[in-house]
């Protein structure tokens, strides 16, 4: 019996998956730190064939969140004396300071800052709510999924004395600018489940309508994700490409309709900077000027230290920005498991949950790669 979404097991999806006669070596990228995750950590790689290669692309949030952001936010905290929240990933993110300065969020709070790790918008308002006389800042980074709540909160209606330091990040401007390059370095894709959900997987179509490049939206089952990679194989081992929604039991057409009113009401979509790897068109969301009166960036000074900003976007050696762009596995870059290991991290990729350094060390990869070996 040929297996069919829904019914079938990861395992039978394997199956038709090496019966595929692939002509050469085939590339596919993720963009999705969960689907990362599930693929690290059931081993899917070594479950594949030879001449096929499961590159991490840009799927970390925290990764990408720009340098000035996570200063900006320090400093708030420290000298503005504000309630500073965030998502817990953000603490230990670190940024580019002169030797002895305070250079985590984390750092900040043992120094006596107000600095609260978070895990969604309402405790964000909680907060707030609790804390009544004091300011408190919502220092919010993530993609669509992460962002739509964050615009349900602001849609709402949010306690006074509430802002939000915004880094919110579209996915899809970030694979478009990779397409547009001399070298995409992939053949396929797998589009992230979390984002399609929200967004629609129709954001993904044109990755095959204008760059004639299969793709497939993946959930984070092993079922889903193997589909979906079968699905991107038979598509160029067939010559075709098309937009396969692999997730279909959770990914509808137009992506949930509340939650993306909720996001153009509240905000604008903005070029946006992305760490280490520059400005990308339309790949960030800014509040709207009606929501002024609770944009941190708006009611706060700015803390942009020029001297600071020529260190560069990225730690020293880090090479995170090639990792995020999936230029380079992470154990290609030289701290990985030397300088650079979860309880020592040197750039972000190795702070996230979602960054593929982080995830290929909790997978059981501690040291950087042997050049001998050439599949992850
Ligand atoms: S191993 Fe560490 S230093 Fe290297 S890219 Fe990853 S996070 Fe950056």
């Amino acid at each position: 019996m040929k297996p069919t979404m829904g019914t079938a097991t990861s395992k039978q999806w394997l199956d038709r998956l090496w019966a595929l006669k692939l002509p050469r070596r085939f590339k596919v990228m993720n963009v999705c730190g969960g689907h990362e995750r599930s693929i690290a950590m059931t081993g899917l790689r070594k479950a594949l064939p030879e001449n096929v290669e499961l590159v991490p692309g840009p799927g970390c949030p925290v990764c990408v969140c720009p340098e000035e952001s996570i200063y900006q936010a320090i400093q708030l905290a420290l000298s503005e004396k504000v309630i500073l929240v965030a998502f817990g990933d953000m603490l230990r993110v670190p940024v580019n300071v002169r030797k002895n300065e305070i250079r985590t969020l984390e750092q900040a709070r043992a120094a006596g800052a107000d600095i609260v790790p978070i895990a969604s918008p309402l405790e964000a308002v909680r907060i707030a709510r609790d804390n009544a006389d004091r300011r408190v800042v919502f220092f919010a980074a993530g993609f669509e999924t992460t962002t739509a709540p964050v615009a349900a909160m602001v849609a709402e209606g949010m306690p006074e004395n509430l802002s939000v330091l915004l880094a919110g990040r579209r996915t899809w401007p970030a694979v478009a600018m990779l397409l547009q390059s001399e070298a995409p370095g992939f053949d396929g894709l797998v589009a992230p489940g979390h984002v399609s959900t929200v967004m629609g997987p129709e954001e993904w179509a044109f990755v095959p309508e204008k760059h004639r490049i299969p793709a497939a939206v993946g959930g984070f089952t092993a079922e889903s994700l193997v589909a979906a990679l079968y699905s991107v194989l038979r598509q160029l081992v067939e010559d075709r490409c098309f937009l396969d929604n692999c997730y279909p039991e959770v990914v509808r057409p137009g992506g949930n309709p509340s939650a993306r009113r909720q996001l153009d009401a509240t905000m604008e979509v903005v070029d946006a900077n992305w760490r280490g790897i520059g400005t990308i068109p339309a790949s960030g969301y800014a509040l709207r000027a009606e929501f002024a009166a609770h944009d941190t960036e708006r009611i706060y000074p700015s803390f942009n230290d020029v001297m600071r900003k020529r260190a560069g976007q990225m730690p020293p050696g880090c090479d995170c920005a090639r990792v995020v762009l999936g230029r380079i596995y992470p154990d290609q870059c030289v701290l990985y498991g030397r300088a650079c290991t979860p309880r020592s991290p040197v750039g972000p990729c190795m702070v996230s949950d979602e960054g593929a350094c982080r995830i290929w060390w909790s997978s059981g990869i501690r040291a950087p790669r042997d050049a001998a070996r050439a599949h992850a």
